[in-house]
């Protein structure tokens, strides 16, 4: 049975997209790859906002999250925390031998500006960890004002998880000060899996030099060297690449501007929808995620009926909460390629599918 992911990643990928995987290999060394490598260059530099080189690496954004602590962490590594994704990269960092501080607030609040500029005066660390958009549990902090914090530690180095978040609304790295940028393919990109997208700066790139145990797979010296004649270190997952530059295509399309108002309507649309018929919003008030909603289950419905329901009458899926918050909130990607008519389908089915699912027993 075939049914549309509303989950936030992986998301539905549109038939362009599948149709540009499908096409003959070609050698990763040859001119024909440092020609399509090149080629998606420009455009990727446009979407980070950067004039620093943007690697593509073959896999999920957790390589590369994991990869950027190998690389620039020499001291200690402050760990922004306020959901599933950016508790589990302070548990990374450990696993990676790497000293580690946690900030942390309960899931679905924001990083607090003047709480990162105390913890980081203390002066204890060489680099940070910071989730833009917590997919976890939707809630989006503000990234200008916490980059603002940062800029005033110019020994921090600043890895930034914009995974769920990028191409959805504008992240200006160089004028930010990102030091890595991070992507993945599944999320807004509305690629399939597999891809991950970074961008170092140069002080993260002189700061690599001088860190010891990078390990290889993710050393951003050798993504660097390689970057450098059009190429990556080992053999990348080219059909994910050629989906890659149909969807910058796409994004050239529609227009980068287009891109991000579209999803800031649709995500409203279904806050909309999910506020008249009684339901709160996970996140503090003013930090909702752009690209998908999470919201309470204070309506004390049965989300996995209702996600029943949706599959097999609606050929659609929603999230029924992640990992703590399962069956307490639920979540609703906008993410990628979804237009009004889509959402409009999808909150019709909402509406009809809510109908006929049932309420859990009170103090369930
Ligand atoms: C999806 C996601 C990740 C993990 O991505 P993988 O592709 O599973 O490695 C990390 N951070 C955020 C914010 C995400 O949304």
């Amino acid at each position: 049975m075939s049914y549309k992911l509303f989950i936030p990643g992986p998301i539905a990928v549109s038939e362009k997209t599948l149709q540009a995987m499908a096409q003959p290999m070609i050698g990763h060394r040859s001119t024909d790859f440092v020609a399509l490598y090149q080629s998606i260059q420009p455009q990727l530099q446009a979407l980070f906002y950067t004039k620093d080189p943007v690697y593509i690496s073959t896999s999920s954004a957790w390589g590369v999250m994991e990869g950027s602590l190998r690389n620039v962490v020499q001291k200690k590594v402050l760990c922004c925390m306020n959901g599933a994704f950016s508790d589990k990269w302070l548990d990374v960092a450990q696993r990676c031998g790497k000293p580690a501080g946690a900030l942390k607030v309960e899931w679905g609040q924001p990083i607090d500006p003047g709480a990162l500029r105390r913890e980081l005066a203390t002066g204890q660390y060489d680099a940070l960890t910071l989730i833009h958009n917590e997919t976890s549990c939707g809630c989006m902090s503000d990234l200008p004002a916490l980059m603002a914090v940062i800029r005033e530690f110019p020994d921090v180095i600043s890895i930034i998880d914009t995974i769920s978040s990028f191409s959805a609304l504008p992240i200006k790295k160089d004028e930010l000060g990102i030091d890595v940028m991070i992507t993945g393919s599944q999320k807004a990109l509305a690629l399939p899996p597999g891809l991950s997208l970074f961008s170092p700066s140069k002080r993260a790139l002189d700061r690599a030099a001088s860190t010891k145990d990078r390990g290889y797979y993710f050393d951003f010296l050798e993504f660097q060297k390689n970057h450098e004649n059009g190429m990556t270190p080992s053999t990348p997952v080219i059909p994910l690449i050629y989906a890659l530059k149909s969807k910058l295509e796409d994004i050239n399309a529609e227009g980068v501007e287009t891109r991000y108002a579209r999803h800031a309507r649709l995500n409203q649309a279904v806050r909309d929808w999910a506020k008249a018929k009684g339901f709160t919003l996970f996140p503090k008030e003013g930090f909702g995620s752009v690209t998908l909603n999470c919201f309470n289950n204070n309506l004390g419905y049965d989300l996995s009926a209702l996600n029943k329901i949706l599959k097999s009458k609606h050929h659609l899926v929603i999230d029924g909460g992640y990992g703590k918050l399962k069956g307490k909130a639920f979540r609703i990607s906008n993410m990628g390629d979804e237009t009004d008519a889509t959402i409009a389908g999808l909150i019709k089915a909402l509406d009809s599918a809510l109908a006929e699912t049932p309420k859990l027993a009170a103090g369930a």
